[in-house]
């Protein structure tokens, strides 16, 4: 088997139009996407982000650099070069693309016209991949008869259909409610885990940044770091605590940071954890829902990023009340999932350490173990 990575880009720039008219919107891209790995592309609105997406999927022709996907050459390659790449791509959009006139199983069937499964077999395959996203029961359905998010699923059973190496969604959950965007993305990720696929997701959906191997950040048509994303996210959000409640910015973004560190010890966020963070946060800060969800999100980056929060100022901003309240809080994270595991022991432990609590800890509300 070739080690040589599904997607590889190198030093891709894309300029639209022509003469006065044109315009560049890419700028020096280089990233590679192994196979199993899952990349989340984020950026604003109008950043590159789609122009990206379909130079990956063989949906625009790459003008300069050079774009392989799946060992073909993309630049400058013909039409059939083109096809050919396309029929090996699971393509996501947030507009399912559903026939409405086929069934949801139709519709699947459509997926495999050109491929080289038996067709004894097709039936099978095409039952499997619906029960697979929970869709087992309505494969006679026609997508009028369907919730948003079971369309989104069809759609995402219709681009699996035939195992592609390379799955490319583009805003797969910006028209769903969030608990169906948070499915939709765990069956994205858990298929994309079983097939060994490279997995390229553009959203600006925040909550769902945890399923990224990588998180690669569009700005201006330029990569750029995930942390210096984050450092801006950080001082946007101390801007906003500074005006809510001048004098604690610091001491709320440590404690929110404190909390997001607990609740991602065993590398995993639940939805339990999520509400009581934000249950802690809105009666320690007395924050808006909208505000809350925004210290959280930066939290859960920070995070990610490994930011180094325990900054002096910060500290001395704890009091004795505080740091009290603190630990008390990281406890409540950990416990509420039911138990409290090892790795929030640690981080529990290791963020008192940093806040100097170790001999003056309180006993905690919940008792480890
Ligand atoms: P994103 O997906 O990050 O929102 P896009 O890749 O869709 O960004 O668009 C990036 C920029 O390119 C935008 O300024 C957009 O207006 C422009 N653009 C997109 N498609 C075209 C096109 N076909 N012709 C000219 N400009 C385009
Ligand atoms: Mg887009």
């Amino acid at each position: 088997m070739s080690a040589e990575a599904p997607i590889a880009l190198e030093d891709v720039s894309y300029t639209y139009g022509k003469g006065a008219r044109q315009k560049q919107i890419l700028f020096n891209i280089d990233t590679s996407i192994q196979a199993g790995e899952i990349i989340i592309l984020t950026g604003p609105s109008g950043s590159g982000k789609t122009t990206l997406l379909t130079l990956m999927g063989a949906l625009r022709s790459a003008q300069q650099g050079s774009v392989k996907v799946l060992g073909q050459e993309l630049r400058n390659a013909r039409e059939s070069t083109q096809i050919k790449v396309r029929r090996q791509i699971g393509y996501i959009f947030q507009a399912h693309n559903l026939l409405d006139s086929l069934t949801i199983s139709q519709n699947v069937r459509m997926a495999l016209k050109l491929s080289p499964i038996r067709l004894s077999e097709r039936k099978q395959r095409i039952t499997e991949v619906l029960r697979r996203v929970g869709l087992g029961d309505h494969i006679n359905k026609y997508p009028g008869e369907l919730s948003g998010g079971q369309k989104q699923r069809a759609g995402i059973a219709r681009a699996l259909v035939n195992r592609p190496r390379v799955i490319l969604a583009d805003e797969p959950t910006a028209s769903l409610d969030k608990q169906s965007g948070r499915d939709v993305v765990d069956l994205i990720q858990e298929l994309a885990r079983e097939d060994g696929a490279a997995v390229v997701l553009v959203t600006h959906d925040n909550r769902i940044l945890d399923v990224a191997d990588r998180i690669l950040h569009l700005e201006d048509g330029h990569i750029r770091s995930f942390t210096e994303a984050v450092s801006e996210g950080t001082s946007r959000m101390l801007n906003m605590l500074e005006r809510h409640d001048p004098g604690s910015a610091s001491y709320l973004a440590t404690f929110a940071f404190a909390l997001a560190r607990v609740a991602y010890a065993d590398n995993e966020v639940s939805d339990h954890e999520r509400n009581e963070m934000r249950r802690i946060l809105h009666e320690v800060a007395h924050l808006q829902e909208g505000e809350v969800n925004f210290i959280m999100d930066i939290s859960m980056m920070q995070k990610r990023a490994q930011v180094e929060l325990s900054s002096q100022s910060a500290l001395g901003s704890f009091d004795m009340d505080r740091k009290k309240l603190l630990v008390d809080s990281l406890y409540a994270i950990a416990q509420a999932d039911g138990h409290v595991g090892d790795e929030e022991l640690v981080e529990i432990r290791a963020i008192s350490a940093e806040f100097g609590l170790e001999e003056s800890s309180p006993e905690p509300t919940v008792p480890p173990g």
